[in-house]
């Protein structure tokens, strides 16, 4: 045990011991741990600092990378920036290059910095040798030259500013240019451009030459500007002298014309052997020719001067045209020729028109109908063709069955002096101007003519006009009278300077049984006037001193005379009727005067108011005087077809019949014997149409046969009994001399 024990004392002691070592080796370890932890806290705190030291390091390094790529960037623009300057420059460079235009900089003195090369091609000079010379040297004027240099420095800038570049050529050139200045804004140079002006100088030149030359031109077209204007006007000049020339002849073949036909006439109605009859009829004849001649040039004259003009009056067209077919009625059944009127009754009564030129149109046409055809038939038709409330439109046609016109000449036959055939003028006469005018007056009333022609068969001519209607009446027409020697008591003044026309005028008047005065100009009728009354002037137109224009005008608001004046005129185409009306003038005759219309004319003046009016459809020369004839036998030669026997039996039989009933007719009137009346003036009617006397007196004769079987309405009755029995009075003088002349014709 105590071995134990001690063995356990000593491992106790042992164990103790270790302990102590233990302890003392803790201590030792804690004294360690103490140091190390000593050490680890400074560590620690030397790791924080170091930790804190690499923050640092770190974020400078952050700051170095970003500065670094600041500066990368940085470097990288700059590269590109010089780059782009280094391009710009190029390109700045190259443009200054290309230019065509001479370029130069020039320093403060004037010298040269930099050129391109086309300063270098313009100058004819080494790039090298350029730079650092004057900029004056390059110059044809050096001292403008100077100028530039002055002014771009003075002004900061140059434009188009002229001068010579010396070379090969010596080049115009406009200098521009502006300084250039350094960052501060400082002036260290100059650019000057040179603009070659050669080209433009060239077309300046070739502008102004162009310019000259137009002027020049506009000058050489203004002289024949003049040139054309004058010779217009020299050719208006001879259209008109030509006008004046033919109105002039016209007066002066009229005139003795007029004394001619005048005098014939008058010898005509004196006793005279059957040869001096056939002589002096040959005479007039030849005379009435002449004059259609003369209207005919005249007309034409007018027509060249664009001086036609056509009236619009008031007419009865179906009375105008028979008034004018009644012309040729003497002449168709000389040649046995059977005459038609074919009128539409439809076609309104009174139409407005230019009357005077229908005839003439008519009468043209007709005349060559009876001139050209030998047997057979003349056809005269007007037909309406259509109508509305303003107008009415008419187609006229004259047919023959003559010689016909060949289709080759149709065309022809319009123009002046055409005729068909050479020989035409030889074998019927004319002068090729009828249809000329013809033509002249229908087309410029809107109208159209038209001709068909078969040789040896016939030609048609047909024309259509168209007319404004009215409601108007037409203007009383001068009545042709029988000479009453009763009227003897008329004071007439005849003014006209021709001493022909002066002794005519005395012959008609002596013979109408009137007191004359004759003086030779307007002065002297006025003298005449205010010294003497007169009841009717006769005023020629054309005078010497004082013409009949001048003369009617101090008649009319001088001496406030209201006399009737008629006019007395050569050329009735061209006068002015509208001047005759205007100064006051009554009336107006043709000459060569027709006795019967003058002296109707004188009595309806005197005896009626004296403000009648001067109408276009009153008589002009031959188309009145053919309404002397009241019969109109183309009905009885048709009925009868032109067999003279039988005209002849016809006409004895009116002749017969028509004294006892106009008797009879006059006799029961007065004795009131109403069935006596009736009867005789029954048996009278149907001749009216037989004889082709108008209508109208048919028309009275119905009104008294009326009035004898109701015997109400007794108003004018007797005064249509005196009408009736005056126009068959004049009836039977008429058809006893159509009687002798058919008894006389040889068949
Ligand atoms: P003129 O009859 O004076 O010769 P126009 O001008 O009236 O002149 O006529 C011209 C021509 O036309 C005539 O010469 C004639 O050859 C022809 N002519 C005119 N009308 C007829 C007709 N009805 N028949 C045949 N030929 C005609």
């Amino acid at each position: 045990m105590a071995k134990i024990k001690k063995t356990v004392q000593d491992e106790l002691l042992d164990a103790q011991k270790e302990i102590i070592l233990q302890k003392e080796e803790n201590k030792r370890l804690a004294s360690e741990l103490l140091i190390a932890h000593k050490k680890l806290t400074f560590q620690d705190t030397e790791k924080d600092k170091r930790a804190a030291e690499l923050g640092v390091a770190n974020i400078e390094l952050a700051f170095q990378n970003k500065e670094k790529a600041k500066k990368e960037i940085t470097h990288k623009k700059l590269k590109a920036f010089s780059h782009s300057v280094k391009l710009t420059s190029q390109y700045a460079r190259s443009l200054i290059e290309a230019t065509l235009d001479p370029w130069v900089t020039l320093d403060l003195k004037g010298v040269i910095t930099d050129v391109n090369e086309a300063m270098v091609k313009a100058t004819d000079k080494v790039r090298e040798n350029l730079v650092g010379t004057k900029f004056t040297t390059y110059f044809v004027e050096v001292k403008k030259a100077a100028n530039v240099h002055r002014e771009i420095f003075s002004k900061g800038f140059i434009l188009n500013y002229p001068l010579t570049i010396i070379d090969g050529v010596l080049t115009d050139v406009l200098l521009s240019g502006s300084v250039y200045k350094d960052e501060d804004g400082k002036v260290i140079g100059a650019v000057v451009v040179a603009r070659d002006v050669t080209d433009l100088k060239k077309i300046e030149k070739e502008l102004i030459e162009a310019k000259v030359f137009a002027e020049l031109a506009t000058g050489i077209a203004q002289v024949a500007k003049s040139k054309a204007e004058t010779a217009r006007r020299i050719a208006e000049d001879a259209v008109k002298a030509k006008q004046q020339f033919l109105s002039n002849m016209s007066h002066e073949i009229r005139t003795p014309m007029n004394a001619i036909i005048g005098f014939t006439k008058v010898v005509l109605k004196t006793e005279l052997s059957a040869k001096q009859k056939e002589y002096l009829t040959a005479i007039k004849m030849s005379g009435d020719s002449l004059i259609v001649l003369i209207n005919d040039i005249l007309d034409l004259a007018k027509v060249d001067a664009g001086k036609m003009t056509f009236e619009q009056v008031p007419f009865k067209m179906a009375l105008s045209i028979s008034a004018m077919i009644h012309l040729f009625e003497t002449k168709i059944q000389e040649k046995n020729l059977v005459l038609i009127k074919e009128y539409d009754t439809n076609i309104p009564e009174i139409l407005v028109g230019d009357p005077v030129r229908l005839h003439q149109i008519i009468l043209n046409l007709v005349s060559n109908a009876v001139k050209f055809t030998s047997k057979g038939k003349i056809t005269v038709s007007a037909r309406l063709l259509d109508e509305d409330g303003e107008k009415a439109t008419v187609q006229f046609a004259v047919s023959d069955t003559g010689i016909g016109i060949p289709e080759s000449k149709i065309d022809k036959i319009f123009e002046n002096f055409q005729q068909a055939s050479s020989g035409t003028s030889r074998l019927y006469g004319g002068t090729g101007l009828g249809l000329a005018i013809v033509k002249q007056l229908v087309e410029p009333q809107g109208g159209s003519i038209n001709v068909k022609s078969k040789i040896d068969e016939g030609s048609t001519f047909s024309f259509i006009l168209s007319f404004q209607r009215t409601k108007e009446e037409t203007p009383v027409e001068t009545e042709l009278m029988e000479l009453d020697t009763d009227i003897r008591n008329i004071k007439v003044l005849v003014v006209e300077d021709i001493a022909l026309n002066q002794l005519l005028m005395k012959t008609l008047l002596d013979d109408f049984g009137f007191e004359r005065d004759i003086v030779s100009n307007g002065r002297i009728a006025i003298e005449k006037l205010k010294d003497k009354e007169y009841d009717i002037v006769l005023m020629d137109l054309q005078m010497p001193e004082m013409n009949g224009f001048e003369a009617t005008d101090y008649i009319r608001n001088k001496l406030n005379s209201k006399i009737p004046i008629i006019a007395l005129t050569a050329d009735v185409t061209t006068v002015d009727l509208e001047k005759c009306k205007a100064v006051g003038m009554n009336d107006y005759i043709a000459k060569p005067v027709d006795e019967r219309l003058l002296y109707s004319k004188i009595i309806t003046l005197v005896k009626k108011p004296v403000d009648a009016k001067i109408t276009g459809n009153k008589g002009i020369g031959s188309f009145q005087s053919n309404k002397v004839k009241c019969i109109d036998l183309a009905y009885l030669i048709h009925r009868t077809k032109s067999n003279p026997k039988l005209m002849m039996e016809m006409i004895s039989l009116y002749l017969e019949q028509t004294p006892p009933l106009v008797v009879t007719m006059k006799q029961s009137l007065l004795d009131k014997d109403w069935d006596s009346l009736y009867g005789a003036v029954h048996k009278m009617i149907p001749s009216f149409s037989i004889m082709g006397i108008n209508i109208d007196f048919e028309n009275m004769a119905k009104k008294v046969q009326e009035y004898a079987s109701t015997q109400q309405q007794a108003d004018g009755i007797p005064d249509l009994v005196r009408q009736l029995e005056n126009i068959c009075a004049q009836a039977c003088k008429e058809l006893e001399i159509e009687f002798d002349m058919i008894k006389n014709t040889p068949i």
